[in-house]
């Protein structure tokens, strides 16, 4: 079976895949409304051109791909897209990260059709922050489609919290406790200075150290074996509690020497590492219909070590992109 090893010896098995460019919501420090560029369908991979992609990446030895975006699920072909990646052979694992907006009516078709897991994006559990973080959002079909993917079994689910201070912060205890009646995962990711919004993040970045410290006023924590899967959490549990909380530390803590993906844009773009702004462009050869696996090798091969991303670094690494343009 093939394998995709890059020059320092990381297996590469993970491909994140953005399906769109734009978003239901308009996250402050992900899609504000503001820095909304026009967008056009035009330069958007087809479901074809995935399917290819992701086939052609399997070839390669990629063995777990994750939908993401934008929001995926405004796509009108996305369960057509997770019905064909599923039947992709090598492909093991297939996850997909929302806001949960529309899982209310598409998670028993995306189950149906083949997704395994969700993870949701969820930043406040009051109505009102979480319209403003999300300029307008309404938070009722957020958790009416965590309910929906509890009832179909799209598990084990993960809710992912950017923490912002001043933001949602007070929040952190709120979030923690539901993982002492509920088996779900409760991920704390640290805010990162994209967007090119760094005198914003400077103010308002919180550590997973300080987060965690939140979570410990709730109850003590117990650390979890590390998962052999590389992700990027370091997860916890309270004593007896059914569900998980995990830490995502890209900034106090990057953890490149295991990084183990690469990502590929809405627009056909292989982005080696999130963090550098180099790129593969899949879409001549794509249009061209040739062999897609000399580029991969090729943005494997341009994978760095790390980029340093360190707060004291910062200024310019950074690019003018939001997650929403990359995908998440
Ligand atoms: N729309 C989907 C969603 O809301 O999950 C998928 C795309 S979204 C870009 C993926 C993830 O990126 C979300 O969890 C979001 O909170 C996170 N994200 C975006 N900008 C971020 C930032 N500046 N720092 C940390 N996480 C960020």
């Amino acid at each position: 079976m093939a394998t995709l090893v890059d020059p320092i010896g990381r297996k590469i098995e993970y491909l994140r895949v953005s399906v769109v460019d734009s978003c239901n919501l308009h996250c402050f420090y992900c899609s504000p409304k503001e820095a909304c560029r026009p967008r056009t369908v035009r330069d958007q991979l087809s479901k074809e051109q995935i399917i290819r992609v992701i086939a052609a990446a399997a070839e390669l030895g990629i063995r777990k791909i994750r939908l993401t975006g934008g929001e995926p699920l405004i796509r009108k072909d996305i369960v057509e897209i997770v019905r064909d990646v599923a039947q992709i052979n090598g492909i093991e694992d297939l996850s997909l990260t929302t806001n949960g907006t529309l899982l209310a009516q598409l998670a028993k078709p995306l189950k149906e059709a083949g997704l395994k897991r969700v993870n949701i994006s969820l930043d406040s559990l009051d109505e009102t922050n979480f319209a403003t973080i999300t300029h307008g959002g309404d938070i009722k079909t957020t958790l009416t489609g965590i309910d929906a993917a509890v009832e179909v079994g799209l598990t084990p689910i993960k809710i992912n919290m950017v923490v912002i201070k001043d933001v949602n912060d007070h929040e952190i205890e709120s979030f923690a406790r539901m993982t002492l009646e509920k088996d779900i995962h409760v991920r704390f990711i640290e805010y990162m200075p994209l967007l090119g919004q760094e005198a914003s993040w400077k103010q308002h970045f919180l550590s997973s150290a300080e987060i965690m410290s939140y979570c410990a006023s709730v109850a003590e924590l117990e650390a979890l074996p590390e998962d052999d899967a590389h992700g990027p959490a370091k997860n916890y549990k309270f004593a007896g509690a059914k569900g998980i909380l995990g830490f995502i530390t890209p900034i106090s803590q990057h953890f490149c020497a295991t990084c183990n993906r690469l990502r590929l844009t809405s627009d056909g773009k292989i982005k080696p590492c999130l963090f550098a702004e180099d790129v593969v462009d899949l879409m001549p050869a794509l249009i061209a219909g040739q062999n897609l696996h000399p580029l991969f090798l090729e943005a494997v091969s341009r994978k760095p070590l790390h980029e340093d991303i360190s707060p004291a670094s910062l200024g310019g690494v950074f690019g003018p992109q939001g997650m929403v343009d990359i995908g998440g």
